[in-house]
């Protein structure tokens, strides 16, 4: 049966003269699922029931239940979903808070980090969830209904006060191998009749996907087109492939970065590369050379992560003067170059170790 919570708003209207409603219940549809969060049809009141039991046998509605929450020292939070076939994926809520000058407290944000598939493919050597190779895509019903059961966990309301909610693709799966669910997903997250996320505060990091990258630069998003990051970990072509053995044949580093240089950017709109550092293998001087000649003209911003150890896999993080000295390199050649916090590691939060291990206790 078709999930009801992927429908698109615009896409409710159309059909409610094939089930017989006027049109504007489509929006009270929509509203109900993405914004009041109903369970099931009959939770729908605006509705006869006559309609809601129509409904009940076309639109399945099924929200993705927490199995487990884990809790960091640091506030972060690591959640096991479980889908409706028992598969699980797991999301993480990363608390923050602004301070101005004064070190007064201006504001709260919250992100999310969510998943785009059970497991991941793409198989890098460093990652943690590619040793569970992939298990399935998520439809785009449960990637909206996973972030739709976390915003209620932190009751957040959909629709109003999501201003500084900040949500990341940066979870288990590549979110460019589940392309067409991801983008109705977004599609729907971001309408304003739904959880009214901010697109400007959207990112969805792929490990390179050059075709996916070009089409995305093309699509249509009513409210805006998120962000994009590209997670790009090594500084040639040789490593790359070792590191990330991507199996796309679209022309390795070249066309990766020409497809960047052919991004359509929107006003004020940059590209984050993430750099993975990885004692000994990408972390030289050298590296930090070839990725500043990599990145000459493109409108970038790298956020450098400092590799998060995990599951006996064979490499080491670098000492701190070397994540220093990487990013002063790429500063002095004129690329805003961040290091990356790590939040969650105690709790197998952070990036990379998303692969339901370490996954004892609970909060
Ligand atoms: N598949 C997508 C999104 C999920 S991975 C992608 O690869 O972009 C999110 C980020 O975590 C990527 O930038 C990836 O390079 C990084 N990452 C993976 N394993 C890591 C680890 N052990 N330590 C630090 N970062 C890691
Ligand atoms: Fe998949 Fe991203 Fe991990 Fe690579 S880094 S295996 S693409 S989740």
């Amino acid at each position: 049966m078709e999930s009801g919570l992927e429908v698109e708003l615009e896409e409710w209207r159309a059909r409610m003269p094939g089930l017989g409603l006027a049109a504007y219940r489509g929006q009270q549809i929509f509203r109900a699922l993405q914004q009041d969060g109903v369970s099931g049809w009959d939770q729908v009141r605006q509705l006869k029931p006559e309609d809601r039991q129509r409904l009940a046998a076309a639109f399945s509605i099924h929200w993705p239940s927490i199995a487990q929450r884990v809790r960091s020292e640091d506030g972060t939070i690591r959640y096991l979903l479980e889908l409706s076939d028992g598969k699980r994926v797991e999301a993480v809520y990363l608390p923050d808070e602004e301070f101005d000058s004064d070190g007064k407290l201006l504001h709260k944000r919250t992100t999310f980090c969510v998943s785009s598939q059970v497991g991941c493919a793409v198989n890098c050597q460093f990652c943690l969830t590619a040793t569970l190779g992939l298990s399935r895509s998520l439809t785009a019903a449960e990637i909206v209904g996973q972030v739709q059961v976390l915003l209620r966990e932190h009751g957040l309301r959909p629709g109003r006060g999501l201003d500084r909610v900040n949500l990341v693709f940066m979870g288990q799966g590549e979110p460019f191998l589940n392309y067409a669910n991801l983008v109705r997903a977004l599609r729907v997250l971001t309408s304003d009749e739904g959880a009214g996320l901010a697109a400007r505060r959207i990112t969805v990091s792929t490990s390179g996907i050059v075709d996916k990258i070009r089409r995305w630069g093309k699509e249509e998003f009513p409210r805006g087109r998120p962000r994009l990051a590209i997670s790009l970990n090594a500084s040639h072509d040789e490593q790359r492939q070792w590191l990330m053995p991507l199996h796309h044949g679209q022309g390795g580093m070249a066309g990766l970065l020409a497809a960047v240089r052919e991004y359509p950017y929107q006003l004020r709109e940059y590209i984050t590369f993430e750099y993975v550092l990885l004692a000994g293998v990408n972390d030289s001087d050298e590296d930090a050379a070839r990725v500043l000649e990599l990145l000459r003209g493109v409108r970038a911003k790298v956020n450098l992560i400092a590799w998060n150890m995990g599951g006996g896999l064979p490499f080491s993080s670098p000492e701190r003067e070397r994540v220093l000295a990487f990013q002063s390199r790429l500063v002095a050649g004129g690329v805003a170059t961040y290091i990356r916090r790590p939040r969650g590691r105690d709790i197998y939060a952070a990036c990379g170790q998303l692969a339901a291990v370490g996954s004892t206790g609970g909060c």
